[in-house]
C-alpha cells in the first residue's frame, strides 16, 4: 500500500504540473492575444418587450484564437483574473464598448461587465471617467454590471466607488442576482439602479419554487424602485410567464444570441469605421 500511495502521489503531482503548464500557456497566449488584437466584443440585446426595441446591448468578450477558434470568456477570464491580466483586458473592453456605443442611436445603452479584481487593482472611477470623455459617450448610456462576489470583500471601499460612479452618472447593475450568496441587505446598502435575475431561475421556471423566487424578486425590485432584467430567456413560453408578471426587460437567445458588432445592423445607423 505504501508503493501504491507513492504512485498515486506521483500521478497527482504530474497532473497538477500539466494543469499548471496549461494555465501558463493560456496566460502566455492571452498576453499575445491582447497585442495581436485577438480579443473581440460581441453584443447581446436586452429588449423592452413592450415595444420590442433594443434597450441595452451587453458587451460580452470573445477571444478569436487563430487555431482554436472562438473561445468563450468562461475559459479565460478566471485565468485573466488570477494573473491580473484582467486589468488590461478590462480597460480595453470598456474603451471598445464605449466607442462602439457612440455609433448606436442615443436611446440605446451599453452594459459592460467588471470583475472584482478590477475594482481591487485599478481605479475604476478614473478609468470610466476618462473613457467616457475620450469616446464622447454620455455617462447615462453606460451600465456597469457587477456580481455579488464584489460585495463580499471590502464592502465599504466598494460602496465608496459605487457612489462615485453614480455621481459620474453611470448606472449600476447587480448581475446574476439570486445565484450566489444573495443577501437582501445588498440592495439597501449599495446604490444599484438595476438587478438582473440569474438565468438559472428561468431555466428552472417549471419548478414552482423558482417561479416563486422570480415573483418575489419582481415585487422587491418594484418596492425598492429598481429596474429589473431577466436573462437567459429562450422560449415564448418563458417570455409569456415573465411578461405576465410585469417584467419587460428581457435578454436571451429568444431574441438574439450575442453577435459581433458589425452584425448589429440595422440598429447601428452611423457608419462604424473607428
Ligand atoms: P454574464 O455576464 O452572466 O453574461 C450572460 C451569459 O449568458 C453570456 O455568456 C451569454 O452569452 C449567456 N446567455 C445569454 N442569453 C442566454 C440564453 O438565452 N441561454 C443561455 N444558455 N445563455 C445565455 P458568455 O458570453 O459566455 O459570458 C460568460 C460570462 O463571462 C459572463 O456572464 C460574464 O460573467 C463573463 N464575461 C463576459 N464578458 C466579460 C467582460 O468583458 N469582462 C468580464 N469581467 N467578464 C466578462
Ligand atoms: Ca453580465
Ligand atoms: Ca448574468
Ligand atoms: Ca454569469
Amino acid at each position: 500500500s505504501k508503493s501504491l500511495g507513492r504512485c498515486c502521489f506521483r500521478h497527482f503531482d504530474l497532473s497538477m504540473q500539466v494543469e499548471a503548464m496549461q494555465r501558463r500557456q493560456i496566460e502566455c497566449d492571452l498576453r499575445a492575444a491582447i497585442v495581436k488584437n485577438e480579443l473581440e466584443l460581441f453584443y447581446q440585446p436586452i429588449v423592452d418587450v413592450r415595444d420590442n426595441r433594443v434597450h441595452t446591448f451587453e458587451a460580452l468578450l470573445r477571444w478569436r484564437h487563430p487555431t482554436r477558434g472562438l473561445i468563450s470568456p468562461d475559459a479565460f477570464i478566471p485565468i485573466a483574473e488570477e494573473t491580473g491580466l484582467i486589468v488590461e483586458i478590462g480597460e480595453w473592453v470598456v474603451e471598445r464598448a464605449c466607442r462602439d456605443a457612440t455609433v448606436w442611436p442615443d436611446d440605446i445603452r451599453v452594459a459592460v461587465n467588471f470583475s472584482p479584481v478590477q475594482f481591487r487593482r485599478c481605479d475604476v472611477v478614473a478609468l470610466i471617467a476618462r473613457t467616457l470623455a475620450a469616446a464622447g459617450l454620455a455617462p447615462d448610456r453606460l451600465e456597469v454590471e457587477v456580481t455579488e462576489a464584489i460585495l463580499i470583500r471590502d464592502a465599504e471601499a466598494t460602496c465608496v466607488v459605487f457612489d462615485d460612479l453614480r455621481r459620474l452618472g453611470v448606472r449600476l447593475c447587480l448581475d446574476d442576482f439570486g445565484s450566489g450568496y444573495s443577501s437582501l441587505s445588498y440592495l439597501n446598502k449599495f446604490p444599484f439602479d438595476k438587478i438582473k435575475i440569474d438565468r438559472a431561475f428561468v431555466s428552472d421556471m417549471h419548478n414552482p419554487k423558482s417561479l416563486a423566487v422570480i415573483t418575489a424578486i419582481t415585487q422587491l425590485a418594484e418596492r425598492l424602485n429598481l429596474s429589473l432584467v431577466v436573462e437567459g430567456v429562450e422560449s415564448e413560453e418563458q417570455l409569456a410567464i415573465l411578461t405576465n408578471r410585469g417584467i419587460h426587460h428581457i435578454q436571451g437567445y429568444l431574441f438574439s444570441r450575442p453577435r459581433p458588432f458589425a452584425e448589429l445592423l440595422p440598429v447601428a445607423v452611423r457608419a462604424p469605421g473607428k
